[in-house]
Order: C-alpha cells, then sequence, then structure tokens
C-alpha cells in the first residue's frame, strides 16, 4: 500500500511494530503482488506470499505465517531471510497461477519449501500500476537458521523467474481501444453475447461516438466508474433527465470526464453488504 507523503505503508508499519516489540518475533503474510522493501525486509522475522492468482489461499497463507511464528516462539526455530529483487515489471493480470508460466514458478517454490531447513519461498510479483522506486518481482526465502541456504534458494528461484520472463502473458483478449470496438461489434454480428470489456471513461465516449452503438438491439451496461459528486447530483431525481459530467475523478492522467443527458434509474444510499437501501 502507498501513503501520500509516506510512501510504502507497510513498512513504516511493521518499523513501528518493531520499535514497539523488539524482542517479539514478527512473521507476515503478504499479497502475491507486493513491492518488496528494504524497510519491510530489516524489521520483519518472515514473510509468506499468496502462491493463488486470483488469490484463493488466503487463509493457507495466514497459517503458513503463524506456523512460522509458533515454530519460532515454541520450538526455537531461528529464521533467516533471503531476498532478491529481480528487474522485472508485469501487469498484475499476467500472473495467473492457472496458466503456465505460473504454474512451473509456483511449483518450484512448493518444491523449494520442502526441502530440509526451508521455511518458506515467495514470489512477490509487485504492483507496476503503483508506479514507484519499489516497483519490481522479488523472490523472498525464510531458512531456518542458515541464511546461506536461504540465499543459495533465492539465487536459484530468481535466476528461474528470470529465464521465464518473456513468457509472461495477458490471459484475457487485450487490443487497443478502436480495434477492441471493432472486435466486439463483430462478435455482437456473429451472436456472442454477453461481451465484457474493461477500460476507462475514455472507452466510454468511444462506444457514445460510434454510430454501430445506435444499432444494437440490446443495451450496453457500462459499470464502476468512480464519481462521488456525480452520483450526488443524481440524489431525489430517479425518473428525471439530467445533463451530468462524471468520470475521471481518480485517474486524471489517463482518462477525462465526460458530459451527456441521461435519465437517473435509480440511486442508492447506505448501500452494505447487507443490501440494505
Ligand atoms: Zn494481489
Amino acid at each position: 500500500m502507498r501513503v501520500k507523503k509516506q510512501g510504502e505503508a507497510e513498512g513504516y508499519f511493521i518499523e513501528e511494530l518493531r520499535s514497539i516489540f523488539p524482542d517479539i518475533p514478527i512473521f507476515s503474510s503478504l499479497d502475491m503482488h507486493t513491492s518488496m522493501t528494504s524497510r519491510m525486509h530489516s524489521n520483519c522475522d518472515g514473510f509468506v506470499g499468496y502462491k493463488c492468482a486470483p488469490h484463493t489461499d488466503c487463509f493457507e497463507t495466514g497459517e503458513h505465517a503463524a506456523k512460522m511464528t509458533i515454530n519460532t516462539l515454541e520450538n526455537n526455530a531461528n529464521a533467516k531471510s533471503a531476498w532478491v529483487r529481480v528487474p522485472i515489471l508485469i501487469a498484475g493480470e499476467q500472473s495467473s497461477t492457472s496458466v503456465e508460466t505460473m504454474i512451473e514458478l509456483i511449483r518450484a517454490l512448493r518444491e523449494c519449501e520442502r526441502k530440509e531447513g526451508l521455511m518458506a519461498a515467495s514470489y512477490l510479483m509487485g504492483f507496476s500500476w503503483a508506479d514507484n522506486e519499489d516497483g519490481s518481482i522479488a523472490v523472498y526465502v525464510v531458512a531456518d537458521g542458515d541464511l546461506e541456504l536461504a540465499q543459495k534458494e533465492a539465487v536459484k528461484l530468481a535466476e528461474l523467474i528470470w529465464a521465464k520472463k518473456d513468457n509472461f502473458s495477458f490471459q484475457t483478449e487485450t487490443y487497443h481501444e478502436k480495434e477492441a470496438l471493432d472486435v466486439v461489434f463483430e462478435a455482437v454480428k456473429e451472436g456472442e453475447l454477453p461481451i465484457y470489456i474493461s477500460d476507462s471513461t475514455d472507452f466510454l465516449k468511444l462506444i457514445m461516438s460510434d454510430n454501430r452503438t445506435d444499432t444494437l438491439r440490446k443495451p450496453i451496461i457500462y459499470g464502476g466508474i468512480y464519481d462521488p459528486i456525480a452520483t450526488k447530483q443524481c440524489e431525489g431525481r430517479v425518473g428525471e433527465v439530467i445533463t451530468l459530467t462524471f468520470g475521471a475523478k481518480f485517474d486524471t492522467a489517463t482518462s477525462s470526464p465526460i458530459t451527456t443527458t441521461g435519465i437517473v434509474k435509480a440511486y442508492i444510499k447506505n448501500w452494505s453488504r447487507k443490501g440494505k437501501i
């Protein structure tokens, strides 16, 4: 996590924890897309990252971190961790563990963890969308009492991922904006529905200005535009026709707002996971 004027949040948090509890072992699970930092590394006894993307192993990874803690507290394990930064930037969407190259990489992690003296092995894939100086892939290995072993295994895993660096690819179809629309309208003609596209407000502009849009028999649903100001302007106006400028409140660098006229279909207040409306 990044915090304005603070930089990395986790390093700061763990450093504070360490200063309050200098003698208590600190272990933590991490998201697979962590950007590892020196501050995190030097203030924690050991990390372990998720091995599944999408992250379906949060519980197991937490359990793994807890076991390392218990082993340290009760069985005198002496965690030594090694960290190798691998200068590769990939998008999170390229790290799905249900397809190669990740299948092979995760298998290598599990084999490493089964070796005598190893406590955890992780590929931390970084989060390139956050665009900061810590962004990169990292290999992180924890060994019991043997820093050299941790370092040796981390270098091996780093060499493996480096050798695979050109094999990462998107699992979904990816196109430039105009090409995406051509593919979509072609698919509509073929009757391939539903079609899901993910992009910014600029893409919505493109859809609205394309005259093929008016010929569609089924409506387009465009979801997930973050704009609290525009949302508020719809309050109490359900059923009314209004002109609204919305979008690009969060991402001001790569998208721009849209002004358009339409009907307010619904306004949901105090939304919660329980579905209270
Ligand atoms: Zn993640």
